[in-house]
């Protein structure tokens, strides 16, 4: 299982400290197979990997820039900057970037980036609710996925996070049955666009706690989560992890 801790725009030197539980955990015996990757805010990347750095939790970031290169884009930081402090992985197509810009070119640009400097992404799709009421579901998640992956080599880098748009930071949760569909669908949809994605991860993520994801875990075909809200308290996001588990 894979867990994905999203601070979003959340967190400063002091949080730092809360994530001693979560160390604790990683290093039990019963939780030595599960991956844990935190991704802060830029600004706390580096202190947090400095602070992992005798467990096997790894730090990711929530987004990068597109170009592969530096250049003149005040206020961005690309997959090379990343890198070059020992991030191992970026999320990328997060529905909150997507709002604020973010279309499947962007991501296939800043796929491509991050993949050629050896990050791992963690890939968001997820549908609105507009799409999901007007029945697009499929057909958008099949958009995202060939359009996100166009002319992208190194597939087997990619994990997915299925993130319906709607459920992120809503306290509301797909019904297991449209959710257990929605996988299959994503997992044939990967497939048909590159046979080495037969082994992919899907994560789920949109409003996952201690008490629905023991009904989510359930569902065939889901490898972990990503969590945003409820990872920011230790207490919570361990809750979720041994609800998970156990
Ligand atoms: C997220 O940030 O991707 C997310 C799923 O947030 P939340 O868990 O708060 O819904």
């Amino acid at each position: 299982m894979i867990y994905i801790a999203n601070w979003k725009m959340h967190g400063n030197s002091r949080d730092i400290e809360s994530l001693n539980p979560i160390i604790k955990l990683s290093k039990q015996k019963k939780y030595r197979n599960i991956k844990l990757v935190y991704c802060p805010p830029y600004t706390l990347l580096d202190l947090m990997k400095r602070k992992f750095i005798n467990s096997k939790i790894h730090v990711g970031a929530q987004n990068c820039h597109f170009n592969s290169e530096y250049g003149a884009f005040t206020g961005s930081i690309n997959s090379k900057m990343l890198k070059s402090i020992g991030t191992k992985y970026v999320i990328i197509g997060h529905s909150e970037n997507r709002t604020d810009g973010d279309n499947d070119l962007i991501i296939n640009k800043k796929i491509k980036s991050a993949l050629q400097e050896n990050l791992k992404v963690i890939l968001c799709i997820g549908e609105t609710l507009f799409e999901k009421r007007n029945k697009l579901t499929k057909k958008i998640l099949k958009k995202q996925i060939k359009n996100s992956l166009y002319k992208v080599k190194k597939v087997e880098n990619i994990i997915f996070a299925y993130e319906p748009r709607w459920a992120i930071g809503t306290g509301i949760i797909p019904k297991t049955k449209t959710l257990t569909k929605n996988i299959i669908d994503i997992k044939k949809i990967l497939i048909s666009v590159n046979k080495k994605l037969n082994s992919a991860k899907i994560l789920y993520g949109g409003s996952v706690n201690s008490q629905n994801v023991k009904e989510i875990v359930k569902i065939k075909g889901i490898d972990g989560f990503l969590v945003g809200g409820a990872s920011l308290n230790s207490k919570k996001f361990i809750d979720i992890i041994k609800k998970s588990i156990n």
